[in-house]
């Protein structure tokens, strides 16, 4: 067959409804399920391979030549094999020659490689219009049908007709192309699936470290403390009450941190006279996670809201209970209702569940579904107004219940106040920051600033 008219055929833009034929080199996972995908929708398929012989893997309608072969019938040519692998490419250069060569391949590691595959391929076949798509989507997905959750499927390359008609198949598949220009930028999209929960490493590592550090202070100041002086073993308190300790002093603190960066950088604005000079580093990647810092406070709150359930069932609570009314019986004394104590407990567990609501509200409205169908004013009316009320519900039902034993001395275990006093530091400061912040002659020199105005213009790159 003549190699130029075999591509100019191929290139040219398809009139009729027949779709054109895709070549694929390589049989193994990747090559298979993309080439039953494309059967499925109506392309023909020929695989190049190293063996001509057909299996019972290969989807039955597809053609399985030598690569040589192969790449004459197609325009299109995925590669689906390992980058080590590409030097068999070299011999085909003149085949290839204004082919479009599609890169799928992924690596092991980060920057493994000083290029990235894709422009590693184009140097190796520099006839060839080299496109990197498909390699954030699976194997078991495409085969699965199980697309859901990568649907996205990210395009780059430099031949502009060559990207078109790699998105055309890419929609043509069910998926979502997203152009992310030219082939400069493959490296990045090989390192999307190498990544491994990016925006969580920071909230997860936090609340590892305050995980840890509540529970050592909890059990010093529950049951270390109760062992020495009374000899009690309060042990078991490791099980359930340690823990309902922790889980609302993180859900408390990891909230007031979603917040705590917009008044640090409005403190920023404020002192710089300007919006235009970036924060530093670590205040950017900060205000870059508050959502995930916010999704695993919610996982906090919850656990207490669950912890707090169990707490009637609880063999502790229930021979405390009881104790309490053989004592009344004995002593033939009945304790009368402490109005005061009763008006407490009942506001404490009213902000609780206000504060709870209002926290569920905002890690809903944060999903993609929910705040793709808001407008930008809702979004941050939901995420600032609602999260800052959610915020004050929060601390004030930790304040109701400990602010009575405040300045007790009883409280104070070896000179440490209780934990929920430390888990109020933060939120107290965030709220009270952000109420200074609210001043007229704070507030409107920040709207200023944010609307673009500076102080002083020297500031300003
Ligand atoms: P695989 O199962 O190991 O298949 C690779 C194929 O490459 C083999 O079946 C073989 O096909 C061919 N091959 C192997 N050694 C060769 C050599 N020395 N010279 C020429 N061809 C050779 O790999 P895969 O999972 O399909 O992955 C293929 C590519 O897709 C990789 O670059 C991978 O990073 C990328 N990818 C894979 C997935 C996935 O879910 N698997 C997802 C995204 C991207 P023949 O025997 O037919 O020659």
């Amino acid at each position: 067959m003549n190699k130029n008219s075999s591509n100019t055929m191929a290139l040219a833009p398809n009139t009729s409804n027949k779709r054109e034929t895709v070549c694929i080199f390589g049989t193994g996972d990747f090559g298979r399920a993309l080439g039953h995908k494309l059967i499925q929708s109506g392309y023909p398929v020929v695989f190049g391979s190293r063996s001509t012989q057909t299996s019972s893997l290969i989807p039955k309608d597809a053609e399985v030549l030598s690569h040589a072969e192969a790449a004459q019938k197609a325009a299109i040519i995925i590669v689906a094999i390992q980058r080590q692998h590409y030097n068999f490419l070299t011999p085909l250069a003149e085949i290839l020659r204004g082919k479009v060569l599609v890169d799928i391949s992924n690596n092991l590691k980060i920057n493994q490689y000083p290029e990235s595959n894709a422009e590693y391929l184009a140097q190796l076949v520099p006839g060839a219009k080299v496109v990197k798509a498909f390699n954030t989507v699976s194997a078991w997905a495409l085969q699965s049908g199980t697309l859901d959750a990568s649907r996205q499927v990210f395009v780059c390359g430099d031949d502009m007709e060559a990207k078109q008609m790699v998105m055309g198949i890419v929609r043509a598949l069910g998926l979502t192309p997203l152009d992310q220009g030219s082939l400069l930028a493959a490296q990045e999209i090989e390192n999307y699936p190498l990544q491994l929960f990016p925006m969580w490493k920071f909230p997860i590592l936090l609340s590892l470290g305050l995980i840890a550090f509540f529970f050592f202070y909890c059990l010093i100041r529950d049951v270390i403390y109760p062992y020495v002086y009374e000899n009690k073993d309060y042990s078991f308190f490791i099980a359930i009450s340690i823990t309902n300790r922790i889980c609302p002093i993180l859900a408390l603190i990891l909230l007031a941190l979603v917040y705590l960066p917009g008044v640090l950088a409005a403190i920023i604005q404020l002192y710089r006279g300007t919006k235009y000079r970036r924060f530093p580093d670590w205040l950017d990647k900060w205000m870059l996670c508050r959502k995930q810092l916010g999704l695993v406070a919610l996982a906090f709150a919850s656990l207490h809201v669950l912890y707090t359930l169990v707490n009637p069932i609880r063999s502790f609570v229930r021979w405390r209970i009881s104790s309490q009314t053989v004592s009344q019986a004995l002593n033939n004394k009945t304790e009368p209702l402490d109005t005061t104590n009763a008006w407490l407990s009942d506001s404490y567990l009213a902000l609780g569940i206000l504060g709870f609501f209002l926290f569920v509200l905002l890690g809903i409205t944060s999903l993609p579904s929910v705040s793709n169908n808001v407008n930008w004013r809702e979004f941050r009316f939901v995420q600032s107004k609602l999260g800052y009320l959610s915020l004050v519900l929060c601390t004030a039902h930790t304040l109701v219940y400990g602010g009575k034993w405040f300045l007790s001395p009883s409280s104070y275990r070896w000179y440490l106040p209780s934990a929920y006093m430390l888990s109020l530091i933060i939120p107290c400061t965030v709220l009270v920051i952000k109420f200074v912040l609210i001043f007229p002659c704070l507030d409107r020199p920040l709207t200023r600033i944010r609307q673009g105005w500076e102080r002083n213009p020297q500031y300003s790159e």
